[in-house]
């Protein structure tokens, strides 16, 4: 079920009133249908929205933090950093796309790594967090889907995984993320979204920090929260659609 209205406000009109007031009408509507997911689903979490400013201007930024969100994802290191530099200080900022090796040092400048996806990527980080003798927040990024063009760790591997990363000090695993296949049915979106579940328990188990699963976006964010998802990075059902990517 589309949100009613969703695609109609540009995300140009965000800095003036009715563009803001259009955006805040949303937002009621989609924590209320978290509220109900979250009931059906039975977990009682709690559920926590990212919203996705990536290819819209710090208007998007600004509006979504009236609005009461606080919480930001972007999925390139650089255009984190370009908005950054002009939004308020008290933001959250989520990184939600592939981090390159040769970019941890701006792993600092957020407060939540979701798309940690590889084992040198880990060391990278860790070392990067025993310079600066601090941690990072991270979440593994879990393949649940199995498709090629995806990155993260197949859902086989995340124990073994979970075990090397006891190991690195300067990380603090808080979870779990997923991204769902593009045009999934019901079922395939179920069956990824408990697999990442998976990848959580199988975490916290290993001794892990691991309370969260950043699972759902704009067309499937109803069915993650049914299956547990903690944070769900939402950006069209907000801001519109993007021109590119
Ligand atoms: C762009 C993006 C989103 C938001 O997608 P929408 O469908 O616009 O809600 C969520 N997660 C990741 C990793 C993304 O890159």
């Amino acid at each position: 079920m589309p949100l009613s209205g969703s695609a109609e406000v540009p995300a140009g009109d965000l800095g003036s009133e009715t563009g803001f007031q259009a955006l805040a009408g949303r937002l009621a509507e989609i924590r209320q249908r978290i509220d109900e997911a979250r009931r059906r689903g039975g977990a009682a979490q709690e559920v926590r929205v990212v919203a996705v400013t990536k290819t819209h201007g710090v208007d998007a930024v600004a509006a979504a933090l009236r609005a009461g969100v606080g919480d930001v994802g972007e999925n390139r290191v650089q255009e984190a950093i370009a908005k950054m530099g002009q939004a308020d200080a008290s933001l959250r900022w989520h990184l939600i796309g592939h981090l390159q090796r040769n970019k941890v040092r701006e792993a600092a400048r957020f407060a939540l790594i979701h798309s940690l996806d590889s084992e040198r990527l880990a060391e990278a980080l860790d070392r990067e967090a025993l310079r600066l003798n601090r941690t990072f927040d991270v979440l593994v990024q879990v393949n649940a889907s199995g498709e090629a063009s995806k990155g993260g760790f197949g859902a086989g591997d995340v124990s073994r995984l979970a075990d090397r990363l006891i190991g690195m000090s300067g990380l603090r695993v808080t979870g779990a993320m997923t991204m769902a296949a593009f045009g999934a049915g019901e079922a395939d979106l179920r069956a990824s979204f408990s697999r990442a579940r998976t990848a959580r328990d199988v975490l916290a188990a290993a001794g892990h920090p691991a309370g969260e699963i950043s699972m759902g976006m704009s067309q499937d964010y109803e069915i993650a929260v049914e299956e547990g998802a903690t944070l769900v990075r939402l950006g069209t059902i907000l801001f519109g659609a993007r021109e590119t990517q």
